[in-house]
């Protein structure tokens, strides 16, 4: 049954894991799963976000499975092009290697890299400028969500973002909604709580873009098989930014397959 016009995106975000042995095991597990139990291209965007060293190695081996997957990066330097500094990956050089996807503002990064919004506007800026498609992350702490600031805060980290980029690009951001407290956590916001926070983005969006009423906005926060059949019932839920689960092959196809199936 279809519950939205938007095609869903799952992405499993495999952090700084795993070794490069069973990172291969992984994709491997993706690529039977979906030869076995396909889940139709235009029912469901699916991408794998490995780490920086491993990009080009799991875009090769993704490029041969039966539909396609994308490699995404885990994020991408805020300064552009080519030069002097040291330990950089420039969104030129992501595109060079034909990687066409970033997340960029994940809490770990704005948290553990101090990643303000000035340094998330560049990374926004230079990546939408090199042709990248962005999957932007917002959420509130557990502090902001107690004070009953979660929409303000989630709302802001949208706005912020408004001044880099162009009326056209908008259709370039996948916008993920990660409350902090859910990520790793084992807690999930309940489908109700998730709905209303993505329907108050989509209204924020509109105000701000045309393309407000057609972006994907994902959930992400301790995504598993087994929430994610109720997760994307809900109409404003368009796929999943999934952690821990994207390390196990049946688990992500599960939800992969979750989100499809509501189209
Ligand atoms: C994430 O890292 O974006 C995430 C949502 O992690 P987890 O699914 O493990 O909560």
């Amino acid at each position: 049954m279809s519950v939205s016009t938007i095609t869903p995106w799952v992405i499993g975000n495999w952090k700084m894991n795993p070794l490069q042995a069973d990172a291969l095991t992984l994709v491997h597990g993706i690529k039977n799963l979906l030869e076995t139990a396909p889940i139709a291209a235009d029912k469901c965007h699916i991408g794998v976000a490995p780490i920086a060293l491993a990009l080009t190695q799991i875009r090769t081996e993704l490029s041969s499975a039966t539909r396609p997957v994308y490699t995404v990066a885990q994020d991408v330097s805020r300064i552009s092009g080519t030069g002097a500094y040291t330990g950089e990956v420039s969104a030129e050089l992501l595109q060079d290697s034909q990687i066409h996807y970033v997340l960029i503002g994940h809490s770990e990064r704005r948290e553990v890299f101090a990643e303000n919004a000035e340094v998330l506007n560049a990374k926004i800026k230079y990546a939408l400028t090199a042709g990248l498609t962005v999957i932007y992350c917002v959420g509130e702490s557990l502090e902001q969500r107690e004070a009953g600031q979660a929409e303000a805060v989630v709302l802001q980290q949208i706005c912020d973002i408004a001044a880099v980029v162009d009326a056209e690009q908008w259709k370039n951001i996948v916008i993920a909604y990660e409350p902090i407290w859910a990520i790793g956590t084992g807690k999930t916001a309940s489908p109700e709580d998730a709905q209303a926070m993505h329907a108050q983005i989509r209204q924020g969006l509109s105000q701000i873009t045309g393309y407000g009423a057609t972006m994907a906005i994902l959930y992400g926060g301790s995504v598993k098989p087994e929430n994610a059949v109720e997760l994307a019932a809900c109409p404003d839920i368009n796929g999943a930014l999934v952690g821990g689960a994207s390390l196990n092959a049946e688990s992500f196809h599960k939800i992969a397959h979750a989100f499809a199936n509501t189209q």
